[in-house]
């Protein structure tokens, strides 16, 4: 499964936790002990277990775009590969 990276732009947030919801993998929670300039508690990204799966449903969902997603890009194992250094 793929693992995801999320960036929060918490000044723009409003709080709404539309996208606590979406999250799946319930990675997401409103920051209760944050307060933003607009007077919100905005998300807090908490995913210690690296849980994140790079969906995108959190950044879909959100109406302020105050989400970016990242995935992380899978690529072929490879066996017997050797490093030389010289
Ligand atoms: S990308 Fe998906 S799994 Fe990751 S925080 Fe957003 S909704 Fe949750
Ligand atoms: S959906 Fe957007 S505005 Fe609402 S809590 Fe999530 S990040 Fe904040």
């Amino acid at each position: 499964m793929p693992k995801g990276r999320v960036v929060i732009n918490e000044e723009a947030c409003k709080g709404c936790a539309l996208c606590v919801s979406a999250c799946k993998q319930d990675v997401l929670a409103l920051a209760e002990s944050q307060i933003n300039a607009r007077g919100y508690h905005p998300i807090e990204y908490v995913d210690p277990r690296e849980r994140c799966t790079g969906c995108g449903l959190c950044a879909v969902i959100c109406p302020d775009a105050v989400i970016t997603v990242y995935r992380q890009r899978r690529t072929p194992a490879r066996a017997n590969t050797v490093v030389t250094l010289s």
